[in-house]
């Protein structure tokens, strides 16, 4: 053999080497699986995302309609809401209605002197309470309590039994 085939047989065998080395480094693959990774990692953050913002829309939609329908029904007014005013027994009684706990409600009860149309101080003590009315002076004994009142206030309620007053 000639220098010149032993050589060209020498780097036959270099290059195929170098060949056989570069092949089995996955340079490519690792590349390949860096760009995997990042993807992956960018599309599921951005789904994460979506979710979370899934989660935030359906919160928000719930309590905004939650709010709108108690908006709503607060501001339709029952037939009886203008009846706030009746006399049982010996006094006149005024109250409000208020929507709380999901219904209609007398708030804000308080008793007059019907003669006068003053509404009654109350003066009481541990045994007795009493009430007087500051225009004519009258004293009489507290004897209808307001629980009672508010129960015949919904029991005339509930038979439409109110005069309607505008
Ligand atoms: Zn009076």
């Amino acid at each position: 053999m000639s220098l010149a085939t032993v050589s060209a047989i020498a780097l036959g065998v270099a290059g195929n080497f170098v060949y056989d080395y570069i092949k089995d480094v996955p340079v490519i693959g690792y590349i390949f699986h860096v760009l995997k990774w990042a993807y992956e990692f960018v599309t599921g953050t951005l789904n994460w995302a979506v979710k979370v913002w899934a989660v935030v829309f359906f919160g928000l939609t719930v309590y905004g309609c939650y709010y709108a329908v108690l908006f709503i029904r607060k501001r339709i007014k029952p037939p009886f809401y203008n009846y706030r005013q009746d006399t049982f027994r010996k006094w006149l009684w005024k109250w409000d209605w208020e929507y709380t706990k999901g219904k209609w409600q007398v708030a804000n009860l308080r008793p007059y002197c019907k003669p006068c149309d003053v509404e009654l101080v109350e003066m009481g003590d541990l045994n007795s309470s009493k009430s007087k009315c500051p225009s004519c002076e009258r004293d009489e004994r507290y004897q209808e309590l307001p629980e009672e009142i508010i129960r015949l206030i919904r029991a005339r309620v509930d038979k439409k039994a109110y005069k309607k007053e505008e």
